[in-house]
């Protein structure tokens, strides 16, 4: 990849500088580095703005296209070389890095719980939705999962993430339980740990402690067949 990830060391970055490698159809946006979280893993890509000189250029999707990572901005003007500031829509990405760890928090404490695996997952500005092989399908044991998981996000319990060989990676139990696609031939996986709670691979932006998730709140769920249940979250 040509462009260096800043999201994935440091995802409170909100700003930065970068220079445009490439540009596709006018519109279509390479960078040599970037804060800008592209599409995939079940979170959806940031927004915000790509700045030069005085013009400024909204970023209106951000996704991979033949592994590079590509910015599509509202309108023509930027061209290879050309030096530029970057600005996120900080409070879309915050609002998807407190869903993305509530996700992992929920799923870890009903995986464990039930034996359940997630079989989709997907965050939105507004909720969560998973889809769960779960056939003891309750409310109750919802709400109860619910519940244990805001008495852990009323704590400050770090979040973590760093790499690790693949091969020790895959030791870890659970360690793919959010049904995210890994590459292939990757050495090595990201891990996002809730110390204590859950260690899981993973390519996301996420909160530094739990006590930034806030409150989890149960909105729906619903039967999609004898072992597929899907249930919607939202975060206050
Ligand atoms: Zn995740």
């Amino acid at each position: 990849m040509l462009t260096k990830t800043l999201f994935m060391d440091d995802s409170y970055l909100k700003e930065c500088n970068a220079v445009v490698v490439s540009v596709k159809d006018q519109k279509n946006i390479v960078l040599d580095q970037t804060i800008f979280y592209p599409k995939g893993g079940g979170q959806p890509c940031d927004t915000g703005k790509i700045i030069k000189d005085n013009e400024t250029y909204n970023v209106v999707y951000v996704g991979k296209f033949s592994g590079e990572i590509s910015h599509e901005v509202d309108r023509a003007g930027l061209k290879e070389g050309d030096k530029v500031h970057c600005v996120l829509n900080w409070a879309r990405r915050y609002k998807l890095m407190r869903s993305h760890t509530a996700a992992h928090l929920f799923a870890s404490l009903l995986c464990v719980g039930t034996g359940a695996l997630v079989t989709g997952n997907q965050l939105e500005e507004d909720y969560i939705r998973f889809d769960f092989n779960f056939e003891n399908f309750d409310k109750e044991i919802l709400a109860q999962y619910v519940a244990e998981a805001n008495e852990l996000s009323n704590k400050d319990i770090p979040v973590n993430w760093f790499e690790l060989p693949k091969q020790e990676a895959m030791k870890i139990p659970g360690i793919i339980k959010m049904a995210e696609a890994l590459p292939p031939d990757i050495p090595a996986l990201r891990i996002v740990e809730i110390v204590g709670v859950d260690r899981q691979a993973d390519g996301g932006t996420h909160v530094h402690s739990l006590r930034e998730v806030g409150k989890i709140e149960l909105l729906k769920a619903e039967s999609k067949g004898k072992n597929n249940k899907r249930v919607y979250f939202k975060i206050t």
